[in-house]
Parts: C-alpha cells; structure tokens; sequence
C-alpha cells in the first residue's frame, strides 16, 4: 500500500505526451514522464485494499502494492527487485501494455486507478539509470543446451529464464534483428529499438547466444535443432495475416498492415527498403481497414509519412464510452470499451459497423477507394443497412484485421507438431507439444495476443522446461552416484 487515506487527497496523474504537432514531425518517443517526486505521489494513491486485484488483473502477476508503496516511501531499488522478480521486461509493459492491472485497481471502482504503468515504466527507466540493472550470469551451468526460435517477448521471456535456471539457450531468429514484432511490427514512437538492444545487450552478457537471420526450417532444418539441442521452445508468433478478399484485393496500393509497418521500421532503422516495393503513406488518402493495435500503428506511421488523410473503418459497431454489464470491474474490457490511442489523437477519422464490399480500380490498376455498405448490429449478428453503400477514397488501404495463425510451412510442419482448431501450436498444460523435447510459447501456440501475455508464457514455458531437463539432471545424477559407488 502507499500513503494512508493517499487515495482521498492526491488525484491521478500520468506521464504526458509532445503536442501533436511536434511529435509527429519524427519517429521519436514522444512520452513526457513525470518527476520522480510526483511518481511518488502516484505510489502514495495504492491503497491498503486487503485484496488487490491489480495482481490477479496481471498476466506476469506483478506485485503493484509492494512496488507502489516501495516508490512512495522512496526506496526505488527496492521497488525495481521487485518489479523485475515477476516482469522480465518492464521497459517494454511500461510502454505498450494495456495495462490491465489498472483496470482491477480497486481504487478503479471509486476514482480514477492508481497510474501503475507510468511507475512501472519510471522506475525501470530509473533502474537503468542508476546502474541496478547489471548482467547476472547463472553461477553454475546445468551443461544442458536449448533452442529458442523467435526473439520476440516470449522468446526473449523463456531464453532469460532458463538462461538464469543454469542451461545454455541459443536464440534463432529469422529477421536481421532480435526483437519480433517490437523490433519490426511495433513503431518507434511507442517503442524505441534502442530500449531492445538495452536489454538484448545483458542477455548476452548473461550468456545468451543470438543467432539471426537464421530462419529454422528453411536456413536451418528443423529436424537439426532436436539433434544438437536438449530441448525446443517454438515462439515464432502468428504470422498469417487474415485477407480479405473481396473484388479488387490485387489492385496496386492495397496492403497488409504488416507490409507497411516492417518497411517504415526499417527506414526509421536506417536499412534499405527496395524502391520497387516501398509503400509510402506521402500525400495519399489511407483507408486502414481494421481497428486494433495494428490499425492504430498505422494510422500513427501514416501521419509521420505526412498522409494527406487517414481513416480508419471498423466491421464491428461503436463500442460503449464506459464499462457495461458485459464488462464489470474488474474485467479488462479490452475492445469492448472505446478507447482512443495516441496515434488515432494525431488526426484520423474512425467509423465503425462499416463493410468493404469492393475496392475500386483508378483505370490504371491502382486501388483509387472502396466501396462499402453500413450494418446493423443485433447482439452478434448484423444486417446490411438498404440505402447506406457509399464509397471511401484511398489511394493506399492497409489491411489490418488480426492474424490468423503462425506459418505452419517450414519449421512447424518439418517438426509435424499437432495444431489446434485455429492452427495455432497445441500443447499441454506443460507447454509440451505432441513432439518430444518440443515446447510452445507465446502468439504462436495462444494465437494473437499482448506483449504481456508473450512475456508471462514465455517464463512459465521457461519453468517446464527446466523441470523437464532438471528430470533428466537428476537421473543421470543418480546414474553416476551408482557408478561412483561401485567403482
Ligand atoms: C503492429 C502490432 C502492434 C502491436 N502493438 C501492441 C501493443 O501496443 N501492446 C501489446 O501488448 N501488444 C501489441 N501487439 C501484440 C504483440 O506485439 C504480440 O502479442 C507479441 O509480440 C507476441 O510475441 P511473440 O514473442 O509470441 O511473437 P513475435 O513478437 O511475433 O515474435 C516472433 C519472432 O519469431 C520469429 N520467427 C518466426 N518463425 C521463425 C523461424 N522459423 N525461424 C526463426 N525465427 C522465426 C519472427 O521473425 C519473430 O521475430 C502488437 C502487434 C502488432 C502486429
């Protein structure tokens, strides 16, 4: 808890943002944190709530009450042991999550929630800063070896832990850089790749080998991996875009998000991007289809690029202003509540209950809109509106509506793992999958999903697999005492 009745006298503040105007002249972070004394202030609002839901609200199930009140009473240090004894990446939360902590806060069901992500970020960055953050090598090494695939957070998450459990991890990714989707899906402005290679560069002290631009089941046959390795964690994330294809899908100008947003990282990286492929948002009107996260990323890149308009449209209908009977507290309503991101402030145009029907050709075989028609939403079903079909200029539409599921082709399909209804990895309670020695984390076995939730299976697929090579530890230790003992 932080100060007694703290909650009554101090009113939430978080961490500001740039004006409009001025972020969005570059690809920079444009977060404005508050002072460590006003953090403290924040810490100060946690209250004594017996039963904080703040905690179960998290997938990681970090300690909000220890680490609020440590940052009130100042004592940082303590605060980020704390943080980092559940989160292994908090400067990555501190950024990007949604943060459904706040959303349990049980300060939440009276006033406005205890700003734990703004102290989880400030007291990371501290950490930094003040050097706590430091290379912890295992002291001894178990002398088993394991293959990560993916470098995302969940392969980040598991290579960190069973690196600390005393096994020797190998790290393969398929991109030139580490990092999955923070590295090449996520854009600067809400996370700067300097925050990777920061937290990259002690993985590496601490004994992780990284090993990119090696694709498992085309560079390297999977098969290999359980030859040299004592165990596998699969985490290569969902990667299969969902398509839609209506008349006109292959017009020039029509994309996946996905397309847009590697390219623009790579250019704000300072790496090439082949002319002939280069989309660029530069005086044109975006029409991003799609209103999740990935939308949001490029409705924010394609006011960078200086788009001439940016809308975004929605299948789905409005969603209520506030919490409804569907999405009590302490549920985090995710979706299902309006919200309004950084990138959407920055001037773009959003409707909802909208369908594409087709996109139009220019004359040329460039895409020059779309044609659509509204809905009417009754519960979970919806009815063409008669009279509604209008039309959407865009001279580049973004397709941004969720994944499907990882790319089964090459690795997964060489290692014959068995899927899941929606082709994600299947696996056990475990981790396991059905193949020996073979585990799942992350988008690639629970489907698209948080950087949270990436973060969290990749420790606890960590755990599995220690317990499994720890299994094997101790029967070859026990073989040996035998030996020993007759020797
Ligand atoms: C544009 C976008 C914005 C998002 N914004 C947010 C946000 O703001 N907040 C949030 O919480 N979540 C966000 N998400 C979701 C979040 O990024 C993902 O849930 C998370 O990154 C999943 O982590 P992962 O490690 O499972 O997979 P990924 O991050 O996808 O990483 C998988 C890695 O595996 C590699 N790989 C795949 N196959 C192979 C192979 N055969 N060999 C070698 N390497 C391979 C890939 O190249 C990739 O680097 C966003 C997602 C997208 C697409």
């Amino acid at each position: 808890m932080g100060k007694k009745g703290g909650f009554r006298d101090i009113e939430r503040k978080t961490h500001g943002y740039k004006p409009v105007e001025e972020r969005t002249q570059d690809f920079f972070e444009f977060l404005v944190p508050l002072s460590k004394d006003e953090m403290e202030k924040q810490g100060a609002r946690c209250m004594d709530c017996g039963t904080p839901f703040c905690h179960p609200s998290c997938p990681l199930h970090n300690i909000m009450p220890d680490f609020n009140d440590h940052v009130y009473r100042n004592r940082w240090e303590e605060a980020y042991h704390s943080l980092s004894s559940t989160n292994s990446f908090s400067e990555f939360t501190g950024r990007i999550c949604p943060a459904p902590c706040e959303s349990g806060c049980v300060l939440g069901l009276i006033k406005d929630p205890v700003a734990i992500r703004n102290i989880e970020l400030s007291i990371i960055e501290r950490a930094y800063r003040k050097g706590w953050v430091k290379p912890k090598p295992p002291k001894n090494r178990s002398g088993k070896k394991v293959a990560v695939v993916g470098s995302g957070p969940s392969g980040l998450g598991a290579a960190d832990q069973i690196n600390k459990a005393g096994h020797l991890v190998t790290v393969f990714e398929r991109s030139d850089e580490v990092g999955g989707l923070l590295r090449y899906g996520i854009p600067d402005f809400k996370l700067g790749k300097e925050v990777i290679d920061r937290r990259v560069e002690v993985l590496k002290q601490e004994g992780i080998e990284f090993r990119t631009s090696a694709n498992i089941g085309f560079d390297i046959p999977a098969a290999s991996l359980l030859e040299d390795f004592d165990a596998v964690v699969l985490a290569g994330g969902s990667t299969i875009p969902r398509d839609l294809p209506i008349p006109g899908r292959s017009l020039q100008g029509v994309h996946y998000a996905m397309e847009f947003l590697i390219q623009s990282n790579r250019r704000v990286a300072g790496k090439d991007v082949p002319q002939d492929t280069e989309i660029l948002a530069t005086g044109k009107d975006v029409l991003v289809i799609g209103g999740g996260d990935t939308g949001s990323d490029c409705v924010g890149t394609s006011i960078r690029q200086k788009a001439k308009s940016v809308t975004q449209i929605e299948l789905l209908p409005k969603p209520p202003d506030g919490r409804t009977d569907q999405t009590p507290w302490p549920t985090h309503p995710g979706p299902r509540m309006l919200s309004t991101s950084s990138s959407q402030e920055e001037g773009c145009q959003r409707d909802w209950s909208i369908m594409s029907k087709q996109f139009v050709d220019d004359g040329s075989g460039a895409v020059a809109g779309v044609d659509f028609v509204r809905l009417d939403w009754q519960g979970n079903k919806f009815t063409e509106i008669e009279g509604s079909a209008g039309r959407l200029k865009a001279q580049l539409v973004f397709l941004a509506m969720g994944f499907l599921h990882p790319q089964h082709e090459g690795m997964l399909d060489q290692l014959g793992v068995e899927k899941d209804d929606r082709g994600n990895v299947k696996t056990d309670d475990s981790y396991r999958t059905s193949v020996e020695k073979v585990f799942a984390a992350g988008d690639m076995r629970r489907g698209q999903s948080l950087v949270v939730w990436a973060i969290s299976e990749g420790r606890e697929c960590a755990r599995e697999v220690d317990k499994f090579l720890r299994a094997g530890v101790t029967r070859l230790a026990s073989k040996k005492k035998t030996y020993s003992a007759t020797d």
